[in-house]
């Protein structure tokens, strides 16, 4: 059986009504013909998207707040970050120089002889988006992997997020019309809903690529998805995280009460509901640094968090993380039999009550024994602060953990910490000093992966201009006649993008 046929057996097997859903949407797609649209149109478009989402931006608050409980204020701010997001993408697209466009002449004299070639990138195809709880605008239907493709010139179908579902909707709703009215081609953007959907849309046989934003559980199961399709695809699923912290001895002493208040707004910030939260944080014993964090804790604010789901399942981790008799406990442990009320949105019941912040001590001996208990992520405010004795303790401790988005050394200004920051790059995609990993910045430089379970492929990530690398496959033209290049290609570079000529960077 080929591997078209394969493929639409497989896919003919599923759920019927999740699958008419999924054709539609991969259909319009296909249709569309978006890969033949020009850079400058897909810049513009992308612009028009930016202005259309923050012209309807206090309605897309309301309906947010209402379905996250994340504050107005926050939600304002993401409205905003979206919208740079948008508009950072239509400069990349417009720039080029993200097509590696490769020309190298003909060259009869090298063994072998060289002809004539002539490589870039060009769009992956259609590409199945499954968007972020935690972001409802940043990582959703308008977020970073939609902008991404949208740039690269792949139709996007989303799966909409259970914990936003009606303002997924409305951010459709508003971005179909806007490119509709900027002369966009039809079908370059469909929302699905559902688990079943989901499922089927991985599966289908023309979606080219996955961009995801959740959990390592559900990560890694439409990750095994995409893989086991009879034509596999890449999946860029982006997962829980870590984010651990060493905070040096020099630190420690130089100032551990501000570090305290640092770290506790970092990892409370909006009810810990980050991939880059501060989940683990590795102290010199006797610093008294849990002195003064167990001070500035009794003021960390109280954060309903995104659905009762998510509440429920704090209070069980948390609560097992604190039964432990190896373990020190500061914060208030909501008991995990207490349940989430009456449901998402029902206002009543332990989960509308909200979730206290919680931090977890224990001594590294402790954290080096159950280490795989400690490593795994704990969504909400809970960080677990490890004391270690010295350098090789410490060492040890860093021996131990896994792929993580960032890394953050807290360090006294004259210390020379190029050894720790060797060790912690190794795990870590972004490397922060003296500094929370909390924020993530917009821009060419920044890199928001890391190695599993930060993500399933920490080459490229959904944050920075590589976010577009994602969605593009090479293809090198051999002695082609000028009618069949791409006008990126074409002798005198007529496009005037950035290229590399016979090895040299012609910017
Ligand atoms: P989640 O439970 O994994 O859900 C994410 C999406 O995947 C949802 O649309 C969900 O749909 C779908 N899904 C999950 N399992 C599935 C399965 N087995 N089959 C089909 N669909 C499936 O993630 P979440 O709890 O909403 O988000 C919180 C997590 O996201 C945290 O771990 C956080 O660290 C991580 N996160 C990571 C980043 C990053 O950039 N690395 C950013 C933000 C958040 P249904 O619910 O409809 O099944």
């Amino acid at each position: 059986m080929s591997v078209g046929a394969a493929a639409e057996e497989r896919w003919s097997a599923g759920d019927a009504a999740a699958r008419s859903a999924v054709d539609a949407a991969a259909a319009r797609a296909t249709s569309s013909g978006f890969e033949s649209t020009s850079r400058n149109d897909r810049a513009r478009w992308l612009e028009t998207l930016a202005d259309a989402l923050e012209a309807d931006r206090s309605a897309l608050v309301a309906v947010a707040h209402r379905e996250t409980h994340l504050s107005e204020a926050r939600l304002d701010g993401e409205v905003t970050r979206t919208a740079s997001q948008l508009r950072f993408f239509a400069g990349v697209a417009r720039e080029g120089s993200y097509l590696e466009a490769t020309l190298d002449s003909p060259d009869l004299t090298t063994v072998p002889p060289r002809p004539d070639l002539r490589r870039m990138l060009r769009p992956i195809g259609p590409v199945a988006v499954f968007t972020a709880s935690n972001f409802p605008f940043a990582f959703s239907v308008l977020g970073n992997d939609t902008a991404s493709a949208l740039a690269a010139g792949c139709p996007v179908v989303v799966k909409a997020h259970p914990g936003h579902p009606e303002l997924s909707r409305r951010t459709t709703d508003l971005a179909v019309a806007a490119l509709a009215r900027a002369g966009a081609p039809e079908g370059v953007l469909s929302l699905v809903e559902g688990v079943e959907e989901g499922v089927a849309l991985v599966e289908h046989p023309s979606i080219a690529a996955v961009g995801f934003t959740g959990s390592v559980r559900g990560g890694r199961a439409l990750f095994d998805l995409a893989c086991a399709r009879p034509r596999p695809i890449p999946f860029y699923g982006e997962l829980g995280s870590i984010n651990p912290v060493v905070v040096t001895a020099a630190a420690a002493w130089e100032r551990a009460a501000e570090l305290a208040s640092g770290l506790v707004g970092s990892f409370t910030r909006d009810g810990g509901q980050y991939c880059t939260k501060p989940g683990l944080v590795f102290v010199p014993v006797g610093s008294g640094f849990e002195d003064a964090l167990a001070g500035v804790l009794a003021d960390a604010p109280v954060q309903r968090l995104l659905t009762d789901g998510m509440s429920d399942a704090f209070a069980q981790r948390s609560a097992e993380l604190a039964r432990r008799s190896d373990a020190e406990v500061i914060g208030t442990v909501r008991a995990e039999d207490a349940g989430a009320g009456t449901g998402a949105g029902a206002g009543t019941g332990a989960a509308a009550a909200g979730s206290a912040p919680v931090v977890i001590i224990v001594d590294a001996p402790s954290f080096l024994s159950s280490h795989e208990e400690f490593l795994t992520e704990c969504f909400g405010p809970l960080t677990v602060v490890v004391r270690y004795a010295g350098d090789a303790e410490l060492a040890a401790s860093i021996g131990v953990l896994e792929g993580s988005l960032t890394a953050t050394i807290q360090h006294a200004l004259e210390e020379d910490v190029a050894a720790l920051a060797g060790a912690l790059s190794r795990i870590a995609g972004r490397v922060v000093f003296n500094g929370w990993p909390t924020g993530v910045a917009i821009a060419w430089a920044q890199h928001h992966g890391g190695a599993w379970p930060a993500t399933t492929a920490s080459v490229h990530s959904s944050v920075g201009a590589t976010a577009i690398r994602r969605f593009l496959t090479p293809v090198a033209y051999q002695d082609a006649p000028v009618s069949a290049l791409p006008a990126e290609l074409r002798d005198g570079n007529p496009l005037g993008i950035p290229r590399r000529e016979d090895g040299a960077l012609r910017v």
